[in-house]
C-alpha cells in the first residue's frame, strides 16, 4: 500500500477535516515533470481526451457569454481545484479573459501554476510589444491556497465583491462529496461571487458507470493495467461519503467520492443554479463530434484514439437570474 492508501485508511470519511488532507499531500507530492514527459506518458491519450472535452465545456461556454454581448478582455473567471494550471491555456484561447482567480488546497500544485502563468504571461506580452502593443492584453490572475470544501474564498479575493462570469471546476469536484457540509462549502464557493446568468462548468467522475462496473464485476475492485478501483463503501450507497480508491498511472492515487447526481441537482437548486446539461462523456462526444470545429480540435489535440471515451461526465449550471437575494441551506 502507498503512504497515500495508510493515510486514508486511518482517517475516518467523518474525521474533522476529512480526507482532504490526504488528498493534498498525494497531489503535492507529484512532481511537474514538464511536457515532453507527459507526452511520454501511457496515459496521454486519455489526458487528450479529457483536455478536449474540457475545452468544449469551456469555449461553449465562452461563446454563449460573446453571444449574450459579452467582449474580448471582458470576462472574470474562477478555476476550483486548478492543480498545476492544466487549463490555463483554456481559459486564454478566447481572448474573452480580464481575470482569473486560481484556487487550490496543495501548494506545491498552485505554485507550478502560478510559475507557469507567469512564463505564458511573459510570451505573451513581448510578442505583443512587438506588435507595437496591437490585439487584448493577456489576463491578470492571482492564487489562493484553500480548502474549497471547508474554508470561505470570498474573503481570500483581492476584491471580495468581483463576480464571476465563469467558474470552473475540473475532474475535481468529486472530493467535495465526502459530507454534505463539504459539498455546501464547495458550492458556496462556486456560487458566491457568481454574476446573474454566469456559468458553473465541470467534468467528473461517472457515478452510475461506477456503480454498474461495481455490479458487473460482483466485487469491490475493477480495472486494468492503467488504472484501479477499490470500492471502501458498502451497497446501499450513502448519499455523501460514497468512498472509493482511485489510482491511475502516472497521476492518481487517493481517495474520491461518488457524486451521487440527484442531490447534487437538488442542492445546486438552492444555491439558484440551473442544470443546463449533465452529459456522460460519450453523449457529449456524440453531441460534438457533427460540429466541425470540435472535430477538428479533436483530431488536432490527438486524441481521437480514445474512443469510446473515459466514463467521466460533462456539466454545466447557470446561475438562475432571480431578483431576489440568494437563499442558502
Ligand atoms: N482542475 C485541474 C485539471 O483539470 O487539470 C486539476 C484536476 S486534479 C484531478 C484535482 C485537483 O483538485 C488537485 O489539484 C487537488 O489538489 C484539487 N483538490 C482536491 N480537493 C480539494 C479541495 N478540498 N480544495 C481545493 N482543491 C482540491
Amino acid at each position: 500500500r502507498s503512504l497515500g492508501e495508510n493515510a486514508a485508511s486511518q482517517h475516518s470519511a467523518t474525521a474533522e477535516g476529512g480526507l482532504a488532507p490526504v488528498v493534498a499531500s498525494h497531489y503535492n507530492a507529484i512532481e511537474e515533470k514538464g511536457l515532453e514527459a507527459r507526452e511520454d506518458s501511457t496515459i496521454v491519450i486519455l489526458r487528450k481526451y479529457n483536455n478536449w472535452a474540457k475545452s468544449m465545456n469551456f469555449n461553449d461556454a465562452m461563446e454563449n457569454l460573446r453571444e449574450a454581448g459579452k467582449r474580448y478582455n471582458d470576462l472574470v473567471g474562477l478555476d476550483l481545484c486548478c492543480g498545476k494550471g492544466g487549463d490555463l491555456r483554456k481559459w486564454e484561447k478566447s481572448r474573452m479573459m480580464r481575470h482569473v482567480v486560481f484556487v487550490d488546497i496543495a501548494e506545491v500544485s498552485l505554485a507550478n501554476c502560478k510559475e507557469r502563468y507567469e512564463e505564458i504571461y511573459r510570451k505573451y506580452e513581448e510578442q505583443r510589444r512587438r506588435r507595437g502593443g496591437r490585439g487584448s492584453a493577456f489576463f491578470t490572475a492571482e492564487f489562493i491556497v484553500l480548502d474549497c470544501t471547508k474554508d470561505s474564498l470570498k474573503s481570500k479575493l483581492l476584491n471580495p465583491e468581483m463576480e464571476f462570469d465563469i467558474v470552473s471546476c475540473q475532474f475535481s469536484f468529486h472530493y467535495s462529496f465526502e459530507s454534505y457540509l463539504q459539498a455546501k462549502q464547495m458550492l458556496t464557493n462556486a456560487t458566491e461571487n457568481l454574476k446573474k446568468g454566469g456559468y458553473f462548468i465541470g467534468t467528473t467522475v461517472n457515478a452510475d458507470r461506477m456503480v454498474k462496473r461495481r455490479r458487473q464485476c460482483k466485487g469491490d475492485e475493477f480495472g486494468n493495467e492503467v488504472y484501479h478501483v477499490r470500492f471502501e463503501c458498502n451497497e446501499p450507497y450513502q448519499t455523501y461519503g460514497a468512498r472509493y480508491f482511485f489510482k491511475l498511472q502516472d497521476a492518481i492515487s487517493c481517495p474520491e467520492f461518488l457524486v451521487h447526481f440527484p442531490t447534487l441537482e437538488q442542492l445546486a437548486t438552492k444555491f439558484e443554479l440551473k442544470l443546463l446539461y449533465k452529459h456522460p462523456f460519450e453523449k457529449f462526444h456524440e453531441l460534438h463530434a457533427a460540429r466541425q470545429d470540435a472535430r477538428g480540435l479533436l483530431n488536432g489535440m490527438g486524441a481521437l484514439e480514445c474512443y469510446p471515451p473515459t466514463s467521466g461526465e460533462a456539466l454545466r449550471f447557470e446561475e438562475k437570474q432571480y431578483d431576489h437575494a440568494r437563499k442558502y441551506v
